[in-house]
């Protein structure tokens, strides 16, 4: 069958490159793509945040399957676009996707099904917003409500900061357009995981876990940037815990959904936070994460398009999934200066000696190619994934991979996964 794949980053590369060992899977579309995605799919120009550009592309491709990638074309209803038409596609409606898409739709739906997260407020003015604040104790996590690629949180050390966080939300200052909603919520602390699960809008099926690194620096430092890097193993949580978050987490906001007259089909991203009372719901998203796809695709066995279109047909058992016991580590390599300005356009080297380390992939994020070389062309540009059997090996056989590459000004954290080897007495790297 045809394949079309919508977006243009590592996640997207991973998706394909998965895709692509389907023995039922013919040929892997993608729109627009990247440099790297061109040497394993058909890339094709279009504004994935233009629906009709992309039914246009669906239209001259015939996809038996449309699998989009990325949050914006799901919030601004692609899925209902294409299904109008009879077209197959993978992920939630616009009205699904409101969990990602609105934090205060988020957080009130988990109220109203009883679903763990942190105290809140929603607010719509600033007023309102200074009198809630009397409710929290610092520090206070200030949330702008629609999609802000990672910057529309703010965690404010005291109520004055909280306050003047709330009020550059709402004057449009700090994502350059004005939220009409801001959430105030309580500060969790705890280890994060990200828990996804594949949904038919009825039943869930999980899939293994991974934890990404948001900071750009080492040790946690530094501002937030889209994701420096991520790692998965067998036993980031142990089956009981599994159990526990599909019946308290998954399972109602899939039922929630439903009851609502919001059918929840695709893949399910719960963000937590495992503080010393329990898992909490800290945001979710309503498709793959970047770079965890990366990390997470390359521990999974069974086929990627089986499970993509049980979601769409009604058919999820658990019995979709089958993972590697391996743990794998995928290490972004970014413009030096993201996630702020950086310069776009340096060649990039490296890239055939790292291909052939046996066990490693080497996805694109943001490479453009010319003349049958690779060039940078974003703020992430490419994730260096590995696995083994254990996870100090796939860290570092995924930094060996990295010490063969090479592009100026280049940046990539040296501790990915290091704090986990560290607490299980392992040596950590970097
Ligand atoms: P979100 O987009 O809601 O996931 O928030 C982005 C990041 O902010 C999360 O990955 C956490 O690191 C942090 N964060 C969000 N909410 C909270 C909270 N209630 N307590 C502590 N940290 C939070």
């Amino acid at each position: 069958m045809k394949v079309l794949v919508i977006g243009s980053g590592g996640r997207e590369h991973a998706l394909v490159w998965k895709l692509r060992q389907s023995s039922r899977v013919s040929e892997v579309f993608c729109v627009p793509g990247n440099g790297g995605i061109g040497a394993e799919a058909t890339c094709l120009p279009g504004d994935p945040r233009n629906i009709a550009e992309m039914l246009k592309v669906a239209h001259q491709v015939q996809p038996q399957i449309t699998v989009v990638g990325p949050e914006l074309p799901l919030s601004l209803g692609i899925v209902d676009e294409f299904s109008r038409r009879g077209l197959r596609v993978f992920g939630p409606t616009q009205a699904a996707a409101q969990l990602e898409s609105s934090k205060s739709f988020a957080k009130e739906f988990m109220q109203r099904h009883q679903i763990p997260t942190a105290h809140y407020a929603v607010c719509s003015s600033e007023d309102e917003l200074r009198k809630s604040l009397g409710l929290f104790s610092a520090p206070i996590v200030v949330k702008a409500d629609g999609l802000a690629a990672g910057k529309g949180v703010v965690i404010a050390q005291t109520r004055d900061e909280a306050a003047a966080a709330g009020a550059e939300m709402f004057s449009g200052k700090l994502l350059g357009s004005p939220s009409s909603l801001v959430v105030l919520e309580e500060f969790l602390s705890g280890e994060e995981l990200s828990f996804l699960v594949l949904s038919d809008g009825e039943r869930v099926a999980p899939l293994v876990a991974s934890q990404d690194h948001k900071r750009v620096g080492d040790g946690d430092t530094g501002p937030n940037t889209g994701g420096m890097g991520a790692y998965s193993t067998a036993d980031m949580i142990d089956a009981p815990m599994v159990e526990w978050l599909l019946n308290h987490i998954a399972r109602p906001v899939v039922a929630g959904m439903k009851s609502e007259g919001a059918e929840y089909r695709g893949i399910l991203y719960c963000g937590l936070m495992m503080t010393a009372t329990g898992p909490m719901v800290l945001e979710f998203n309503c498709r793959f994460g970047d770079p965890e796809t990366q990390a997470v695709l390359m521990r999974m066995e069974s086929d990627l398009i089986e499970a993509i279109e049980a979601s769409i047909e009604g058919r999820v058992s658990e019995g979709v999934f089958r993972w590697s016991t391996d743990s794998s580590c995928c290490v972004v390599m970014s413009s030096g200066g993201y996630p702020g300005s950086f310069i776009a356009g340096r060649k990039i080297s490296g890239l055939d000696r790292a291909a052939k380390l046996s066990n490693v992939k080497v996805f694109h994020s943001g490479t453009s190619q010319r003349d049958g070389s690779f060039y940078t062309a974003g703020g992430r540009v490419l994730g260096v994934t590995a696995r083994a059997p254990e996870l100090k090996t796939a860290i570092a056989r995924a930094y060996e991979a990295v010490s063969m590459i090479d592009f100026e000004e280049m940046h990539y954290r040296k501790d990915i996964g290091a704090r986990v080897i560290g607490k299980s007495g392992d040596r950590t790297t970097g």
